[in-house]
């Protein structure tokens, strides 16, 4: 199979200039490596009708280009629904029963990070499952067999992060997103993962995941988020932060791109003439700080 990165974004809005510059990030460290580039719609959980054709419109507005068909994650119910059947023919899952308020008051083990499950439903004796089985549907959740996995990233180098028994499908029957990440990353062939590095501390959990499923670890990238002035993760609410604002305010998507381009230390002007001056060790690595178009070159 061809190797290949992607973008996979959540059909919940539009884009806005964050959003849009690790789109560039990934189609930069994809083409620059000669991998294909592929965009996946992450739409088991938000989706809001409409978001994924602007979102593509804005994706192609800025040169981003792909390839092959976009894959949406709620076509793929089978593929998921297969995985985790082997996971539980091999012993490697359990049925948990716990509301989130029963988790968040739950005592966490000693040394663990908050938010981590704390196994309450790992050992139920087999009264206790009927019992729970019929007071409420069940999630699944995987028997993890470490507390901590070590993934390696471009950027960040040697990261360990807490691995405890996630979540592969909710007890809403949607498969969760650290199964379908693994499951689509390895089906579609992606062998490059470029993304916020909001994501960086949930990696570990994914990579073991591939690791129990034989699945090679993919290159991962976690890169800086853009931030507000308040030096808050930039979002809706802060002003003209998407093509269509930025639009309206005068500026075309070619001169958004050439901002973003210059907050990566880049040359401005298409893509494709950007990537011979692309180099991941000169990325910055600090987060950038979005104060509109109108300051463009005073960052
Ligand atoms: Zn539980």
């Amino acid at each position: 199979m061809t190797s290949a990165g992607r973008f996979a974004p959540s059909p919940s809005g539009e884009l806005h200039v964050g959003n849009l510059r690790t789109a560039v990030l990934a189609w930069l460290f994809a083409r620059s490596s000669e991998r294909n580039f592929l965009l996946r719609v992450e739409d088991l959980d938000r989706a809001r009708s409409g978001a994924e054709a602007e979102q593509l419109r804005d994706l192609a507005a800025i040169g981003v280009t792909w390839d092959g068909e976009v894959v949406r994650q709620t076509a793929r119910g089978p593929l998921y629904a297969a995985v985790i059947s082997r996971l539980q023919a091999a012993g490697l899952t359990y049925e948990c029963f716990c509301t989130r308020r029963e988790i968040q008051e739950a005592p966490s083990a000693p040394h663990a990070p908050q938010g981590t499950y704390p196994g309450t439903c790992r050992n139920l004796d087999p009264a206790e499952l009927e019992f729970k089985r019929s007071t409420r549907p069940a999630a699944v959740r995987l028997r993890a067999g470490v507390r901590e996995y070590t993934v390696h990233d471009v950027l960040h180098g040697a990261y360990t992060g807490t691995v405890d028994d996630f979540v592969l499908r909710r007890n809403d029957g949607v498969t969760a997103y650290n199964l379908a990440v693994v499951v689509d990353d390895a089906e579609q062939g992606i062998d490059q993962v470029v993304r916020g590095d909001d994501l960086l501390a949930s990696t570990p959990r994914q990579a073991y995941l591939a690791s129990l499923l034989d699945i090679p670890a993919p290159e991962y990238a976690h890169v800086p988020l853009v931030l507000n002035s308040d030096g808050l993760r930039l979002a809706k609410r802060d002003g003209a932060v998407t093509l269509g604002d930025l639009a309206a305010e005068g500026f075309p998507p070619q001169a958004v791109r050439d901002r973003l381009l210059e907050s990566l230390g880049l040359p401005a002007g298409p893509l494709s003439q950007v990537l011979t001056a692309f180099d991941p060790a000169a990325l910055p690595r600090k987060p950038w700080v979005w104060r509109g178009m109108a300051a463009a070159g005073a960052s």
